[in-house]
C-alpha cells in the first residue's frame, strides 16, 4: 500500500463528465489512483458513486474528459474498453452467479470463454483462490446452496480469476446479513494487505477507515473532498461531509 510519489498512476481521470438524458451525474471529475492504493469512495445516495465505478470498466461510457488506464488513454468514443474490461474486475452488490452453473464453472467461465485459457491452469488457478477463501469444498454447490456471504466471496474469487489489476466493489456488502458481512469484508482487507489495487465504495464507516489509503467524498455528481482516511474521519473539510459522517455516529 506504499508507493514512491515518482511511480506512474494506473488510473487517472481528467474532466470525466457523464450525463443520462439531460441529467448531469458526473461533472469535473479529477481522480489519480497510485498502484498498489486502496481508494475509497463515499457519498449520499444518488451522488454519482456506482455511475463513476461503471465508467471505469466501460459499463457506461462517460461523455467528457478522458480516463487513462496504464499507458491506454480512454476517451468517449475509444474502442479499447473490452480489453479494459478484462483487466479490471468488478463486484456488484447482488452476486451476478449463475444459477444453474456450478460455483466452479461460475468462476472458470470468464478465465476460459474470454481468457481462451487453458482449462488444467485456470483450474489450478481457481481451486486455489477457493482455498484462500475457505471455500475449496464448495467447489461443485450451486450458488442457492450457499449463503449469501459465501455467494458473494465468490463472486469476488470469479473476478480474481481473470487476473484483473484493479478490482472495483460496488457496496458488496449492502445486501446481506449483518452476519455475514464481516467475512466479506475480511477476504477485501486480505487483498489489500496483498497489494491489490482497488476502488470501493461502501457504507461500512469502519471497514473504510481500516483499509482505505484515501477517502474520496462525493455530493452531486462531483468529489469534493479527498484525503488521507484520519483525516477525513476525524477533521471532515466541508459541511456536506460533516453531515454525511454525522449520519453513522
Ligand atoms: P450512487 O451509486 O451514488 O447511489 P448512482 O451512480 O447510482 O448513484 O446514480 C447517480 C444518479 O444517476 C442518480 O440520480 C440515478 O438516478 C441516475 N442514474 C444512474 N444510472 C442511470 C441510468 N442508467 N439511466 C438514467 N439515470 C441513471
Ligand atoms: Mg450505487
Amino acid at each position: 500500500m506504499t508507493h514512491t510519489a515518482a511511480s506512474k498512476p494506473i488510473l487517472k481521470l481528467m474532466n470525466v463528465g457523464k450525463s443520462f438524458h439531460k441529467q448531469v451525474v458526473l461533472k469535473n471529475i479529477h481522480l489519480t489512483v497510485q498502484r498498489g492504493e486502496v481508494t475509497v469512495i463515499l457519498g449520499p445516495s444518488g451522488c454519482g458513486k456506482s455511475t463513476l465505478l461503471r465508467c471505469l470498466n466501460g459499463l457506461e461510457l462517460i461523455d467528457e474528459g478522458s480516463i487513462r488506464f496504464n499507458e491506454l488513454e480512454l476517451t468517449p468514443k475509444g474502442r479499447q474498453w473490452q480489453a479494459v474490461r478484462e483487466r479490471i474486475g468488478m463486484v456488484f452488490q447482488s452476486y451476478h452467479l449463475f444459477p444453474h452453473m456450478k460455483v466452479i464453472d461460475n468462476i472458470l467461465l470468464g478465465p476460459l470463454k474470454v481468457q481462451k485459457r487453458s482449462k488444467a491452469e485456470a483450474l489450478a488457478q481457481a481451486e486455489e483462490l477457493l482455498e484462500r477463501i475457505g471455500l475449496l469444498d464448495k467447489r461443485d454447490s450451486y450458488p442457492r446452496e450457499l449463503s449469501g456471504g459465501q455467494q458473494q466471496r465468490i463472486a469476488i474469487v470469479r473476478a480474481l480469476c481473470m487476473n484483473p489489476e484493479v478490482m472495483l466493489f460496488d457496496e458488496v456488502t449492502a445486501a446481506l446479513d449483518p452476519e455475514m458481512v464481516k467475512e466479506v469484508l475480511e477476504v477485501m482487507l486480505q487483498l489489500a494487505r496483498e497489494g491489490m489495487t482497488m476502488i470501493i465504495v461502501t457504507h461500512e464507516m469502519g471497514f473504510a477507515r481500516a483499509v482505505a489509503d484515501r477517502i474520496v467524498f462525493m455530493d452531486k455528481g462531483s468529489i469534493i473532498e479527498q484525503g488521507n482516511p484520519k483525516s477525513f474521519f476525524s477533521e471532515p473539510q466541508t459541511d456536506r461531509a460533516k453531515r454525511f459522517l454525522q449520519q453513522f455516529y
